[in-house]
């Protein structure tokens, strides 16, 4: 790093080549126009620090989370599941140079023995694609409500730092942030400086007033034009929005920050004590007005929903993806087939519904939701629509140590082989949307040649026995995510 002591010695021009790498390009006629106005330049220097930083900021968010280098690990004898089809393939060997899987034989793979090159004898057991769950607020796992509305901004992203590392060790290599003030914890995963899963970030979920995600209190309304804004939306956990114009605004935002896809609410929540489930709450127009400002980013907005009126608002407004569903009907179902919208669902466990008092309005909604999860997997299988998993879960450390446990859930309505394919490759799909503002370009999901290596190395047959995953701790022996080991109880 170049103190600002050896800048002030450096000639002017000098300092700010030095400063900013895109000066350095310069040619000779470039440069004595600049020596020309060398003084200016000294006056500048402090905004083109922040300009470049800026700059180089948007550059990390483009590039690759955590390049392996040349690093080399082969898995020898392993059975792939390889997260599309419903059987595990015979013996093989993997080998994942850098951060990609690079070779898949069934006879032997020739590696240099060299310290770098890891060697796993994986004795017949299975690998699989790291899990991906759909549905996470990274942020907002271990916090309760109150202590994300008053707490301490680093001490949160401390906590979350944590639960990330530990949602890693679970097998989660990645996860699609539906909504919290994730920019700064998926940085610091990404540049290695703490262990978690590849984060696809939403940022603020944007709302309406009285919306859900809206978590003002009634003494804060009205709201004052131009006054400070609710603790919520100054840390970036929610956006409130009353206008197709103050909604592009908001979504524009998050994209400027980074966001991988937009979230929106477009109907009533649990967790919201202000918005009713029956509430239909963005108009068609506003929630429009998203999807353009998204698309013209090359991304897409997925709108959470329960009611059929919620739903069809958003479809008829371009919305691509459906956020829970629970309280659908029948044609609406068909209506989601038909147009090849993604329903990203969850199996919620009773407990959820424990976190809120009985008798409060928040217990009766969640236990009126809770009450469509099987209707809602029943006429997804039915119709066929585009199924993506994950859990929502919110304010619960203890659930989050039952990750695993929220998956195999799903074999009420799946066979374990569409489970793991739906947590794996279907999943994968869905990440697809993002387009170009996918933070990490690459497969993922799967376990083929070319694909981003993220694997797990499961003791035992996921497919015969699901409640493997379970228990993480005990039976995923190797954790990879990148090309790089975050776990290998095999090594000697
Ligand atoms: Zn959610």
């Amino acid at each position: 790093m170049t103190s600002i002591r050896s800048l002030a010695q450096m000639r002017p021009v000098t300092a700010v080549q030095t400063i900013c790498p895109v000066f350095a390009s310069f040619g000779p006629a470039t440069i004595r126009t600049i020596k020309r106005q060398q003084y200016r330049l000294l006056v500048l220097a402090p905004l083109l620090v922040g300009l470049c930083q800026a700059g180089q900021a948007h550059a990390q968010r483009a590039s690759p989370s955590t390049p392996s280098g040349g690093a080399v690990t082969l898995f020898q004898n392993v059975r792939i599941f390889d997260g599309k089809s419903s059987t595990l393939s015979g013996p093989r060997n993997v080998l994942v140079r850098g951060n990609q899987i690079e070779r898949i034989s069934t006879s032997p793979i020739p590696t240099d023995r060299s310290a770098s090159t890891v060697l796993i004898d994986g004795g017949g057991r299975t690998l699989m694609p790291g899990l991906i769950d759909m549905h996470w607020h990274a942020m907002l796992v271990r916090p309760t409500v109150a202590q994300l509305l008053t707490g301490d901004i680093g001490h949160l992203n401390l906590v979350a730092g944590a639960e990330a590392t530990d949602t890693l060790m679970r097998g989660f290599t990645t996860v699609r942030d539906v909504g919290g003030p994730v920019f700064g914890l998926k940085r610091a995963i990404d540049e290695g400086t703490v262990g978690g899963p590849r984060i696809f970030p939403s940022g603020a979920i944007i709302t309406i007033t009285s919306g859900h995600g809206d978590f003002r209190q009634p003494f804060e309304v009205p709201r004052e034009l131009g006054a400070t804004r609710s603790r919520g939306e100054q840390v970036g956990a929610a956006m409130i929005a009353d206008s197709p114009d103050e909604v592009r605004v908001r979504v524009r935002e998050q994209l400027m920050l980074g966001a991988s896809q937009i979230k929106l609410t477009a109907g009533g929540g649990v967790a919201s004590p202000p918005s009713p489930l029956d509430a239909s709450t963005f108009t068609e127009a506003e929630l429009r007005a998203a999807v353009e400002a998204a698309e013209n980013w090359g991304t897409y907005v997925t709108a959470h929903a329960y009611t059929p009126e919620s739903i069809r608002r958003s479809i008829a407004a371009g919305v691509k993806c459906i956020e829970h569903g629970h309280l659908m009907d029948e044609p609406t179902a068909k209506l989601i087939a038909e147009k090849g919208i993604w329903l990203s669902t969850q199996a919620f466990p009773d407990e959820l519904a424990e976190a809120f008092p009985p008798g409060s309005s928040e217990r009766e909604k969640a236990e009126e939701v809770f009450a469509g999860t099987d209707r809602t997997f029943t006429l997804a299988r039915k119709y066929k629509i585009k199924t993506a998993w994950g859990t929502d879960i919110l304010f619960s450390p203890r659930l989050a140590r039952r990750h695993g446990e929220l998956l195999t859930k799903l074999t009420r309505w799946y066979t374990p082989a569409e489970t793991l394919v739906m947590a794996t490759g279907t999943n994968a799909q869905l990440l697809t949307l993002s387009g170009k503002r996918n933070p990490y370009p690459g497969k993922l999901g799967v376990v083929e040649e070319g694909a981003l290596a993220d694997l797990l190395l499961v003791d035992g047959d996921p497919i015969a026995n699901i409640k493997l995953i379970e228990d993480p701790q005990k039976n995923l022996l190797v954790i990879m995510k990148d090309g790089r080991i975050h776990k290998n109880t095999l090594a000697k």
